[in-house]
């Protein structure tokens, strides 16, 4: 048995969680480090998919796999439920007992949604006439629910952002009206949109792009909704300014939240994020302490392509931080979003946190071949593709040649 002195301890072996133990394993070596990654099952799913699942574009056996297989050898795997981690003893407690010592520690444990925080929520009809898209569950029984759908009002919901992926809530209602024009019932389904923003998205160009397609869809949009709870038998959101909104079928996005072992571990804030330097992903009470994905409060999109860029910066700085030499890495915050646009098209943006999306190629500048902020043919396969990938290159933690920082080559403000 091989004795190491040092420990870094990852929690979550989701996206951020797997990527960052393959890359480090290849980076620390074995002899002075172990790495151990704790999660509360043995199950990862590819959550782009949850998407597609409600209108049969994916198969729930697509986007679903054990988690082991993606571990590299060399990674310890510890399967518990985290319940809190005392920075003063630099330990991780689990809820069975169970004690684990860091000398460095990640949180990478995500964001979740918690429908118990909107009241009315959680009635006999959840999952039913109330859907929703962002859980494994949840997207199978909205695929069993649509299937009995004959038109009415179909709302699609959002509580309040941030909530991971901000632009699936979008995709999905582009997605229900292609659907719904396949079955025939589009001319019977009033489509609504229900947003706390003023627009269809966070950033103002995007916002634009994308209320547009909205436009051209008939979509009808109720902006500056401030949700105060669902009345399941009156069929209707109400707002806190007394507004309604009825449906038929409703698919909500509830609020989305960190792990709340988080918060018991006082190292959150009021969304049980962990406050970090936005750069270097280092906590900002405890330099042993990093956070990364969505389990951060970074202030860019909550999204695999942020987990994915954020950890190639991250594992370079780390390198150099546990060597004792300054960290010569800085993360720019950006995200690529594909946005599925129906008919078989996509836009795609790509942003960091002082650059607005643009317009131009990707990922070759004048060549493409996808388009940024345009819909395009090529978008959308590049994200049907993206799951291949996921599986095969990025969660192994493999080269995909894109660069972790924005590149503003042939790119031109919209
Ligand atoms: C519907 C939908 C569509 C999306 N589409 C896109 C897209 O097109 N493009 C894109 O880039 N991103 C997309 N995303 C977002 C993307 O999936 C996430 O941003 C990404 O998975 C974040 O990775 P993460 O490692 O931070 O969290 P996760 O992958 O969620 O991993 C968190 C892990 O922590 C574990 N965990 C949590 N709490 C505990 C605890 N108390 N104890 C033990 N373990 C715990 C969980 O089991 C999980 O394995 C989408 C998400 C959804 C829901």
């Amino acid at each position: 048995m091989t004795t190491t002195s040092k420990k870094l301890v990852v929690l979550g072996g989701g996206t951020a969680g797997t990527m960052v133990v393959n890359k480090l394993r290849k980076r620390l070596p074995a002899t002075e480090w172990a790495i151990v990654v704790i999660d509360k099952d043995d199950v990862h799913d590819y959550q782009p998919g949850y998407l597609f699942i409600p209108f049969g574009m994916n198969s729930p056996e697509q986007v679903r796999k054990r988690k082991r297989p993606f571990i590299n050898d060399g990674v310890d795997v510890l399967t518990g439920e985290i319940d809190r981690v005392d920075a003063s003893t630099r330990t991780v407690h689990l809820a069975d007992g169970r004690v684990v010592t860091y000398d460095q520690l990640v949180i990478a444990t995500g964001t979740s949604p918690r429908p118990d925080q909107t009241e009315g929520t959680l009635g006999p009809q959840w999952h039913r006439q109330v859907g929703e898209f962002y859980t494994y569950d949840g997207a199978v029984a909205l695929r069993d629910q649509l299937a009995t759908f004959t038109g009415g009002r179909l709302v699609v919901h959002i509580t309040e952002l941030p909530i991971k992926c901000p632009v699936a809530p979008l995709e999905f209602t582009f997605l229900a009206d292609d659907w719904l024009r396949g079955r025939g019932l589009r001319e019977v389904t009033e489509l609504v949109f229900v947003t706390p923003l003023d627009g269809a998205f966070t950033k103002p160009v995007a916002s634009k792009a994308l209320g547009n397609v909205l436009t051209e869809k008939g979509v009808l949009v109720e902006p500056d909704f401030m949700v105060e709870r669902i009345d399941q038998e009156r069929k209707v959101l109400v707002s806190y300014d007394e507004r309604e909104v009825a449906y038929d079928q409703l698919v909500t996005i509830p609020l989305n939240m960190g792990a709340d072992f988080v918060a018991r571990s006082g190292l959150g804030d009021e969304l049980n994020y962990v406050p970090v330097d936005k750069h270097t992903m280092q906590s900002t009470a405890y330099p042993d302490i990093w956070a990364l994905g969505d389990a951060a409060n970074l202030p860019t999109s909550k999204a695999g392509s942020v987990a994915h860029f954020s950890v190639e910066v991250f594992v370079e700085n780390f390198v150099e931080h546990v060597a004792g030499r300054p960290m010569t890495h800085s993360f720019d915050g950006h995200a690529n979003c594909f946005v599925e646009s129906g008919h078989g098209k996509a836009l795609l943006l790509d942003f960091n946190y002082d650059t607005e999306p643009l317009t131009g190629h990707f990922p070759f500048p004048k060549v493409g071949p996808m388009t940024l902020l345009g819909e395009s043919r090529a978008n959308h396969l590049g994200k049907l593709a993206f799951r291949h990938v996921y599986w095969n290159a990025l969660l192994p933690g493999r080269p995909l040649g894109l660069k972790s920082e924005m590149s503003m080559t042939g790119k031109t403000p919209a």
